[in-house]
């Protein structure tokens, strides 16, 4: 990623309409937009444009940045499997993305808001202050990064999950644009299918996606089968409590016709025990549900703590028994500040970053 002086805008803001206006100004022709906007979706550099004129490509540098982001850290763990990236947006904010490398697929954790509303207790993002919503290029050019990234090393980008910073049905005017842009076939050519929006549980929003005709796949970070435990770890829940929760992902599931993943994040002595396994089993029992154990990522300054892995099993197993869906998350990336928002508060902590 080049990096430029602030003043210049980044191109990536541009509507297409825009972009051809500009471009119509300077007399080029109209296949050039298209052209363009296929190097930008892959997070090339102006001077990497091969097929364009020499004299476009300095016009352009001198009018533009090719990116909204900056890159200031980038740590890797997992044996370089997993790469986790410290962006800062215009206004001096941070952001963190995460690619992570399978054999069969590269999936990219996705940020949508620096800092998040929500405030769950055990959630790195959670603990500082809001800061702002991202932009829909600032929320795109995540992905143009990654893939320009994996593209040089013989990968594609074929997955991508919102599940980096925020809560993206908070921001969800730019998220919903942001993925119709990253499944456009003229930009990354994502299905929306291998696209994943986790959510704490905005229930009107969620019943907005489902009209959108989007078939994304919906993740709800439930973490608690009873309202009383789920009002203290995903504060929203008084607000918009399970019952209505599930009626939502049902609605979801029946209009996309997809599966609902719910997570799970294990913390010890707190959600994993067996009468948590009942309840859970309970509330999913007859729905089209897949359930996503995460083991907590340690986070300091919180009283949570990662169960071992016995207990891990254990719970997964009574899932099971009662005839749940059920996979454990492998903790990847936990070497570098793993989970998202882990690189930005150590960098805050730092002082290398001020917000
Ligand atoms: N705000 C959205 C998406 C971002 S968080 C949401 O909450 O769904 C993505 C997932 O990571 C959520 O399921 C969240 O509960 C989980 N998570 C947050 N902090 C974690 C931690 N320290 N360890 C493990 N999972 C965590
Ligand atoms: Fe926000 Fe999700 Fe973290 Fe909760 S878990 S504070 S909703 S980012």
């Amino acid at each position: 990623m080049t990096v430029d002086a602030p003043p210049r805008p980044s191109i990536t803001e541009l509507s297409p309409e825009e972009l051809s206006a500009w471009l119509r100004d300077r007399e080029e022709p109209g296949y050039r937009t298209r052209q363009i906007r296929r190097w930008l979706a892959r997070g090339s550099a102006f001077e990497a444009m091969a097929d364009l004129p020499a004299e476009l490509r300095a016009g352009l540098a001198a009018a533009f940045r090719s990116s909204s982001l900056q890159e200031v850290r980038r740590s890797q763990a997992d044996d370089e499997l997993t790469t986790k990236v410290l962006y800062q947006l215009d206004g001096g904010y941070t952001v963190e993305a995460v690619v992570m490398r399978y054999p069969s697929r590269s999936t990219l954790c996705i940020s949508s808001q620096v800092g998040c509303p929500i405030g769950c207790p055990f959630c790195a993002t959670g603990q500082g202050p809001f800061g702002r919503n991202l932009k829909a290029n600032e929320i795109v050019d995540q992905a143009a990064d990654a893939a320009r990234g994996l593209e040089a090393e013989g990968r594609r980008l074929s997955h991508v999950v919102f599940m980096g910073m925020g809560e993206p049905l908070a921001n969800y005017a730019a998220v919903v644009d942001a993925v119709r842009r990253i499944a456009d076939p003229d930009g990354l050519g994502i299905s929306p299918r291998r696209i994943t929006v986790s959510t704490a549980g905005l229930v009107p929003r969620i019943g907005r996606l489902a009209e959108e005709d989007l078939p994304v796949t919906l993740a709800i970070s439930l973490h608690a089968a009873r309202d009383e435990l789920r009002d203290v770890l995903v504060p929203i829940n008084s607000r918009y409590p399970l019952r209505e929760l599930l009626a939502a992902a049902d609605d979801f599931a029946r209009s996309s016709g997809r599966r609902v993943s719910y997570e799970w994040v294990l913390l010890a002595g707190v959600n994993d025990t067996e009468r948590d396994a009942r309840e859970l089993s309970a509330l999913l029992r007859g729905r089209l549900a897949h359930v996503n154990l995460i083991p907590f990522n340690p986070v300091p300054d919180t009283p949570f703590r990662e169960p071992d892995r016995q207990s891990i099993r254990l719970f997964a197993g009574q899932l099971r028994a009662r005839g749940l869906n059920v996979t454990v998350r492998d903790t990847r990336g936990r070497e570098s500040e793993a989970a998202c928002g882990q690189l930005r508060a150590r960098a805050l902590a730092e002082g290398v970053v001020s917000r």
